[in-house]
């Protein structure tokens, strides 16, 4: 796991670690004038509401465009980012340029629409999150209520009292909450129920396991979808699904009074500017709309 090597900064010599170690230090290198060399650019996803069809929200990710090695997925190198120190410089650019660009699409005459962004448990921890969201709001004219911030389950796990502060704060500013990839983690309920959010983002893992490969329903996937739809509810929280690539599934969870659904089935992540074409119309396909 990279995220292993950086922290005490040496690893017993292997002849097959040469190569990877090399392949390594020049990404660190390379992602640690990054934001500098303006090498990231902001994808958005849709989500839809269920019942109206149209655009409720955006989720920003982020997208590396390295020099050489081409588009590097988040998924390597923000742990890398994490590993080295980096990850709080990343997270503010995201922040700073997801504002810009919602403010943009008010300015542009488009309906107002609520933007994402994820902030890892590390950025969260190290800065403090509500004055740079305030001056990201501020910088940009962005109201706050236009703005969601994602945040994973290992958030709420540590210094649970100063952590549910935190939020408050943020959404004493106007700021929604929301709670991402949520059942992989290890929150308890007695802390999410402490927590103030808005939001739970149903893993894209449960959304694959509502139906089996031959399209029947698959009885224990189903019911810890339905399950965390209710618990949702039962605590007065939005649910989302991720990771929607099915008629069937969107069906599922609008039937199951699922609130909103992102993924494949609607739109991958796009550039701010196609992303133009998606507002003001229905993005559900026509047979979830039915029935
Ligand atoms: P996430 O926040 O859970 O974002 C959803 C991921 O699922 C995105 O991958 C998205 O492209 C992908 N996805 C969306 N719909 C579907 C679908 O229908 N099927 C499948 N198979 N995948 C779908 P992406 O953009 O590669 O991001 C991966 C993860 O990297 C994110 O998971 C998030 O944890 C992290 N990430 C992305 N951008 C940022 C960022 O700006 N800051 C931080 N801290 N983390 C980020
Ligand atoms: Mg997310
Ligand atoms: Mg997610
Ligand atoms: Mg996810």
């Amino acid at each position: 796991r990279a995220k292993d090597l950086g922290r005490n900064g040496f690893q017993l010599y292997s002849p097959t670690m040469n190569a990877r170690s090399f392949e390594r230090l020049a990404m660190e290198a390379a992602l640690r004038h990054a934001v500098r060399r303006n090498e990231f650019r902001l994808a958005y996803q849709v989500k839809v509401d269920l019942v109206s069809g149209r655009m409720s929200g955006v989720e920003a990710l982020v997208r590396w465009h390295h020099p050489e090695a081409g588009l590097v997925p988040p998924a390597e190198f923000i742990p890398l980012a994490e590993s080295m120190g980096v990850i709080s410089d990343i997270g503010e650019w995201v922040l700073r340029e997801a504002c810009r660009q919602c403010q943009q699409w008010r300015d542009l005459g488009l309906p107002p629409v609520r933007v994402a962004v994820n902030v890892s448990a590390l950025q969260f921890h190290e800065t403090d999150i509500p004055a740079v969201v305030g001056r990201a709001l501020r910088d940009s004219g962005l109201p706050p209520h236009l703005l969601e911030l994602e945040l994973t389950e290992s958030v709420l796990m540590q210094r649970v009292d100063e952590v549910a502060g935190v939020l408050r704060d943020l959404r004493a500013m106007g700021v929604r909450i929301s709670i991402d990839d949520f059942g992989t983690g290890y929150s308890s309920l007695s802390y999410l129920k402490r927590m103030p959010i808005d939001a739970l983002k149903i893993d894209r893992s449960f959304v694959n396991d509502i139906f089996s490969d031959d399209g029947q329903v698959a009885e224990e996937g189903a019911s810890i979808v339905s399950t965390i739809i209710t618990l949702a509810h039962n605590l007065r929280l939005k649910a989302i699904a991720e990771g929607v690539e099915t008629v069937a599934q969107a069906l599922f969870l609008r039937q199951r009074g699922c609130d909103e659904v992102q993924g494949f089935l609607i739109s991958r992540p796009v550039s701010g500017e196609d992303l133009i074409s998606l507002f003001d119309r229905n993005l559900l396909p026509d047979a979830v709309g039915e029935e």
